[in-house]
Protein backbone atom coordinates (compact mmCIF):
# COMPACT_ATOMS: atom_id res chain seq x y z
CA UNK A 1 0.00 0.00 0.00
CA UNK A 2 1.12 3.63 -0.23
CA UNK A 3 1.25 5.01 3.33
CA UNK A 4 -0.88 8.63 1.64
CA UNK A 5 -4.61 7.37 2.34
CA UNK A 6 -3.62 6.28 5.70
CA UNK A 7 -2.47 9.71 6.24
CA UNK A 8 -5.59 11.03 4.26
CA UNK A 9 -7.17 8.79 6.86
CA UNK A 10 -5.70 10.23 9.80
CA UNK A 11 -5.66 13.83 8.52
CA UNK A 12 -9.80 13.28 8.13
CA UNK A 13 -10.08 12.11 11.95
CA UNK A 14 -8.38 14.95 13.33
CA UNK A 15 -11.68 16.60 12.53
CA UNK A 16 -13.90 14.01 13.45
CA UNK A 17 -17.13 15.04 15.29
CA UNK A 18 -19.14 11.68 14.76
CA UNK A 19 -19.74 11.20 18.56
CA UNK A 20 -19.77 12.68 21.65
CA UNK A 21 -16.12 11.73 22.39
CA UNK A 22 -14.98 14.80 20.62
CA UNK A 23 -16.18 17.66 22.78
CA UNK A 24 -13.50 16.16 25.55
CA UNK A 25 -10.53 15.60 23.60
CA UNK A 26 -6.85 17.09 23.42
CA UNK A 27 -6.08 15.31 20.75
CA UNK A 28 -7.62 12.66 18.26
CA UNK A 29 -5.19 9.28 18.84
CA UNK A 30 -5.53 7.88 15.08
CA UNK A 31 -2.49 5.29 15.60
CA UNK A 32 1.07 4.73 14.98
CA UNK A 33 4.00 2.83 14.18
CA UNK A 34 4.81 0.54 10.56
CA UNK A 35 1.95 1.37 8.28
CA UNK A 36 4.01 -1.63 6.39
CA UNK A 37 4.75 -4.48 8.92
CA UNK A 38 2.45 -7.66 9.32
CA UNK A 39 1.74 -7.13 12.66
CA UNK A 40 -0.86 -4.88 13.81
CA UNK A 41 -2.50 -4.28 17.60
CA UNK A 42 -5.62 -2.87 18.38
CA UNK A 43 -6.38 -1.47 21.86
CA UNK A 44 -9.45 0.52 23.77
CA UNK A 45 -9.03 4.00 24.00
CA UNK A 46 -6.70 6.53 24.73
CA UNK A 47 -6.37 7.58 28.10
CA UNK A 48 -4.65 10.98 29.91
CA UNK A 49 -1.76 10.28 28.07
CA UNK A 50 -2.42 9.38 25.10
CA UNK A 51 -5.00 12.25 24.62
CA UNK A 52 -2.40 14.48 25.50
CA UNK A 53 0.33 13.24 23.39
CA UNK A 54 -1.82 12.34 20.52
CA UNK A 55 0.17 8.80 20.73
CA UNK A 56 -1.27 5.44 21.30
CA UNK A 57 -0.40 3.45 24.12
CA UNK A 58 2.56 5.90 25.95
CA UNK A 59 1.60 5.42 29.53
CA UNK A 60 1.79 2.58 31.96
CA UNK A 61 -0.27 0.10 29.80
CA UNK A 62 1.82 1.03 26.51
CA UNK A 63 5.12 0.53 28.68
CA UNK A 64 4.31 -2.78 30.31
CA UNK A 65 3.18 -4.07 26.29
CA UNK A 66 6.22 -3.04 24.76
CA UNK A 67 8.45 -5.08 27.08
CA UNK A 68 6.62 -7.94 26.87
CA UNK A 69 6.57 -7.53 22.68
CA UNK A 70 10.38 -7.03 22.62
CA UNK A 71 11.00 -10.43 24.81
CA UNK A 72 8.43 -12.41 23.82
CA UNK A 73 8.44 -11.10 20.02
CA UNK A 74 11.91 -9.40 19.75
CA UNK A 75 10.28 -6.21 18.27
CA UNK A 76 9.76 -2.64 18.77
CA UNK A 77 7.19 -0.41 17.67
CA UNK A 78 9.11 0.52 14.37
CA UNK A 79 8.00 -3.09 13.48
CA UNK A 80 4.12 -3.07 14.09
CA UNK A 81 1.60 -0.16 13.98
CA UNK A 82 -0.84 0.00 16.97
CA UNK A 83 -4.50 1.79 17.00
CA UNK A 84 -7.00 1.66 19.28
CA UNK A 85 -10.69 0.87 18.40
CA UNK A 86 -11.81 4.78 19.80
CA UNK A 87 -9.53 7.22 18.94
CA UNK A 88 -10.72 9.80 21.22
CA UNK A 89 -10.62 9.42 25.14
CA UNK A 90 -13.97 8.49 27.33
CA UNK A 91 -14.01 11.07 30.40
CA UNK A 92 -12.10 9.85 33.26
CA UNK A 93 -11.14 6.68 31.27
CA UNK A 94 -14.91 4.86 31.01
CA UNK A 95 -15.28 2.12 28.90
CA UNK A 96 -16.52 3.41 25.71
CA UNK A 97 -19.80 3.20 24.61
CA UNK A 98 -21.69 1.18 21.94
CA UNK A 99 -22.56 3.66 19.93
CA UNK A 100 -19.02 5.66 20.14
CA UNK A 101 -17.34 2.29 18.85
CA UNK A 102 -19.99 2.14 16.32
CA UNK A 103 -19.17 5.57 15.23
CA UNK A 104 -15.33 5.07 15.31
CA UNK A 105 -15.30 1.77 13.39
CA UNK A 106 -15.34 3.10 9.84
CA UNK A 107 -11.74 4.39 11.00
CA UNK A 108 -10.60 1.57 12.56
CA UNK A 109 -12.16 -0.61 9.45
CA UNK A 110 -10.12 1.33 6.98
CA UNK A 111 -7.02 1.22 9.02
CA UNK A 112 -7.49 -2.54 8.84
CA UNK A 113 -8.09 -2.57 5.41
CA UNK A 114 -4.89 -0.17 4.12
CA UNK A 115 -2.23 -1.67 6.48
CA UNK A 116 -3.96 -5.35 5.54
CA UNK A 117 -1.97 -6.83 8.30
CA UNK A 118 -0.89 -10.37 8.40
CA UNK A 119 -1.43 -10.80 12.31
CA UNK A 120 -3.75 -8.43 14.35
CA UNK A 121 -3.36 -8.85 18.26
CA UNK A 122 -6.70 -7.14 19.92
CA UNK A 123 -5.94 -6.29 23.51
CA UNK A 124 -9.00 -6.59 25.74
CA UNK A 125 -12.83 -6.90 25.44
CA UNK A 126 -13.73 -4.07 23.30
CA UNK A 127 -11.26 -4.25 20.77
CA UNK A 128 -11.67 -8.31 20.43
CA UNK A 129 -15.68 -8.03 20.71
CA UNK A 130 -15.65 -5.26 17.99
CA UNK A 131 -13.68 -7.36 15.29
CA UNK A 132 -14.55 -10.46 15.95
CA UNK A 133 -18.28 -9.61 15.86
CA UNK A 134 -18.62 -11.01 19.32
CA UNK A 135 -20.28 -10.64 22.67
CA UNK A 136 -18.22 -13.40 24.20
CA UNK A 137 -15.41 -12.62 26.36
CA UNK A 138 -11.91 -12.08 26.22
CA UNK A 139 -11.40 -15.03 28.85
CA UNK A 140 -12.98 -17.67 26.14
CA UNK A 141 -11.75 -16.04 23.22
CA UNK A 142 -7.69 -16.03 24.26
CA UNK A 143 -6.12 -19.02 23.56
CA UNK A 144 -6.08 -19.34 20.03
CA UNK A 145 -5.54 -17.51 16.33
CA UNK A 146 -8.79 -16.95 14.21
CA UNK A 147 -9.06 -16.76 10.40
CA UNK A 148 -9.03 -12.99 9.91
CA UNK A 149 -9.25 -10.72 6.83
CA UNK A 150 -6.24 -12.12 5.02
CA UNK A 151 -4.76 -13.26 7.90
CA UNK A 152 -4.97 -13.99 11.78
CA UNK A 153 -6.44 -12.28 14.57
CA UNK A 154 -4.76 -13.01 18.00
CA UNK A 155 -6.95 -12.13 21.09
CA UNK A 156 -5.41 -11.11 24.20
CA UNK A 157 -5.95 -9.55 27.36
CA UNK A 158 -5.61 -5.79 27.55
CA UNK A 159 -2.07 -4.90 29.56
CA UNK A 160 -3.91 -2.85 32.11
CA UNK A 161 -5.75 -6.11 32.87
CA UNK A 162 -1.56 -7.45 33.54
CA UNK A 163 -0.96 -4.00 35.56
CA UNK A 164 -3.92 -4.82 37.98
CA UNK A 165 -4.00 -8.86 37.24
CA UNK A 166 0.12 -9.92 37.83
CA UNK A 167 1.79 -12.62 37.33
CA UNK A 168 -0.91 -15.32 35.60
CA UNK A 169 -2.10 -12.17 33.65
CA UNK A 170 0.74 -11.65 31.98
CA UNK A 171 1.72 -15.05 31.54
CA UNK A 172 -1.20 -15.68 29.15
CA UNK A 173 -0.52 -12.62 27.37
CA UNK A 174 2.85 -13.56 26.82
CA UNK A 175 1.58 -17.25 25.64
CA UNK A 176 -0.32 -15.30 23.30
CA UNK A 177 2.37 -13.10 21.84
CA UNK A 178 4.11 -16.55 21.17
CA UNK A 179 0.96 -17.36 19.36
CA UNK A 180 0.92 -13.94 17.15
CA UNK A 181 4.65 -14.81 16.51
CA UNK A 182 4.04 -18.07 15.35
CA UNK A 183 1.16 -16.53 12.93
CA UNK A 184 3.46 -14.38 11.59
CA UNK A 185 5.47 -17.41 10.27
CA UNK A 186 2.44 -19.27 8.98
CA UNK A 187 1.36 -19.57 5.74
CA UNK A 188 -2.03 -17.12 5.45
CA UNK A 189 -5.24 -19.14 6.25
CA UNK A 190 -6.72 -20.83 2.74
CA UNK A 191 -10.09 -18.38 3.10
CA UNK A 192 -10.80 -15.99 5.66
CA UNK A 193 -14.70 -16.35 6.71
CA UNK A 194 -15.01 -12.34 7.63
N1 LIG B 1 -5.24 1.81 26.70
C1 LIG B 1 -5.68 1.61 25.44
O1 LIG B 1 -6.51 0.76 25.19
N2 LIG B 1 -5.17 2.37 24.50
C2 LIG B 1 -4.25 3.30 24.70
O2 LIG B 1 -3.83 3.95 23.75
C3 LIG B 1 -3.80 3.48 26.02
C4 LIG B 1 -4.30 2.72 27.01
Amino acid sequence: MTVLPLLQLAQDASTCTRCRLAGGRTNVVFGMGNPIAGLMFVGEGPGEQEDLQGLPFVGRSGQLLDRLVLEEMNLTRDDFYIANTVKCRPPANRDPLPDEIEACWPYLDKQLELIDPKVVVTLGNFATRSLLRTEEGISRLRGRAYPYRSGYLVPTFHPSAALRGGGSVVAQIRADLVRAKEALAAAPPPRSPR
